[in-house]
């Protein structure tokens, strides 16, 4: 049985050591969320931006959970 919070709290020790802080434990536990849900950039336009797997205006409503607000702008 896989546990994601296990696997992100794994990942982000091989990469970061036992340092590594909630906040990068959460990050990479949202890793494979983002990589389902990011921008489309066939369309550079603004106004036609959109995720690629929701096909819904950028960002989508799960977007707005893993990406920081610097990222969605
Ligand atoms: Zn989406």
């Amino acid at each position: 049985m896989s546990d994601p919070a296990i696997e992100a709290a794994d990942r982000a020790w091989d990469e970061r050591g036992f340092d590594a802080s909630a906040a990068d434990i959460a990050r990479e536990a949202l890793a494979p969320i983002r990589e389902l849900h990011f921008q489309s950039t066939r369309l550079p336009s603004r106004l036609y931006r959109h995720c690629v797997t929701c096909r819904t205006p950028w960002p989508c409503p799960t977007a707005r959970f893993c990406y920081t607000t610097e990222e969605l702008q």
